[in-house]
């Protein structure tokens, strides 16, 4: 067995201690005589799967009694809708900030439901950047804010949590969630998609402040209203049971990398490497102010362009995969998320010197 350094946007790298660890339990799991995909969601074994992974995520992030923890389908997509169904019954206004591609997908979804204020953009700036929070034009009467704390396409990372004078925070946390600790009680909705820092493809998490819940506009459809899957611990229907078990491997590595603060020990380690060796060469660069500089996502372009097709092929070859930028952006793009290990950094740092003494 071979296992390449895979740098993917998502679905991204796995543990490989969760990995096998779900390989060991694939046709047992714990003398049940069943794998978990073949578990009744409501018996008493993937039960307990299910309260463990929730109980570890509330300490990874310190999510206060006061947040309901949703384990749903449909990606962080879905919640681009879900978010205005369920929270604009009584007033349709809310602000966006606009970051990136995700913001705009974001955005574009809350138009079907709600008057959108854009309460500030980086669009000019070709998104290379993140507001200031002096920039930023909330409306005191809005329903909510909604921000993408890490935009993965563009690279570009808040550095600071936008203050909202009591205007419940929404943030699709997608990429960048449980990268290093927040501080839950800022917000009134975090989400993410799993195949990302969380999981397999299949599973989405949302961390909603109770208040939250149960506001859903008329005839949102059930499977959409928070409230249905709050009321029925996530159990409505069939949640994503092969998902919410391996989250729950990914929860248990986290606790032992030392939580969250170790693993943004980490990633600060291995985003300062490979944003040093881009700095360091006129060979690289990359766009984004320093400041808002992405720790997950590490866009990339060569001074050359036209050795782009040579560095992913070559890089290919060393068991460096999926380093090709998203095509809006171009170069390369790696994705250095938290299962990424220090040692596959390295080994992209030294192909890039090496390639550089080469063809510089
Ligand atoms: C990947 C991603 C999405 C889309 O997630 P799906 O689960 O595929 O719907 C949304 N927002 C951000 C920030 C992402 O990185």
């Amino acid at each position: 067995m071979s296992r390449v350094f895979n740098f993917s946007a998502g679905p991204a790298m796995l543990p490989e201690e969760v990995l096998q660890q779900a390989r060991e339990e694939m046709l047992d799991w714990h003398g049940s005589g069943m794998s978990v995909m073949e578990m009744s969601h409501r018996g008493k074994e993937f039960m307990s799967i299910a309260e463990e992974a929730e109980a570890d995520l509330r300490g990874l992030l310190q999510i206060p009694a006061n947040y309901k923890v949703m384990f749903l389908q449909g990606g962080a997509s879905s919640q681009f809708a879900m978010v205005p169904m369920n929270l604009t019954r009584d007033n349709a206004k809310v602000d966006y900030i606009n970051t990136g591609s995700w913001s705009k997908k974001a955005i574009a979804e809350a138009k079907r439901f709600a008057e959108v204020n854009l309460a500030a953009t980086t669009e000019d700036a070709k998104f290379t950047t993140t507001p200031a929070q002096s920039d930023l034009k909330l409306d005191p009467a809005a329903a909510y804010v909604h921000y993408t704390p890490n935009e993965t396409i563009q690279g570009v990372e808040f550095p600071y949590v936008p203050e909202t004078g009591g205007v419940p925070l929404v943030a699709d946390f997608s990429s960048t969630i449980l990268s290093r600790p927040i501080d839950v009680n800022k917000y009134g909705i975090i989400y993410a998609g799993a195949q990302k820092n969380i999981g397999p493809a299949g599973l989405t998490l949302a961390i909603v402040r109770e208040d939250l819940i149960g506001n859903a506009v008329d005839n949102t459809p059930v499977m959409f209203q928070y409230t249905t899957h709050s009321d029925n611990g996530s159990m409505y229907n069939t949640p994503p049971t092969y998902g919410w078990y391996l989250a729950g491997l990914v929860f248990k590595w986290l606790q032992e990398k030392g939580g969250l603060s170790g693993m943004a020990a980490i990633n600060q380690r291995k985003a300062d490497a490979l944003y040093n060796t881009i700095d360091n060469s006129d060979f690289y660069a990359n766009p984004v102010s320093t400041e808002s500089r992405s720790w997950m996502n590490v866009p990339f372009t060569l001074a050359d362009a036209s050795l782009d097709g040579k560095f992913i092929e070559e890089a290919s070859a060393a068991g460096l995969k999926t380093l090709k930028g998203h095509r809006s952006v171009g170069g390369m793009r790696a994705s250095i998320y938290n299962a990424m290990p220090e040692a596959g950094v390295k080994a992209l740092i030294d192909f890039m010197v090496e390639f550089e003494r080469v063809n510089g």
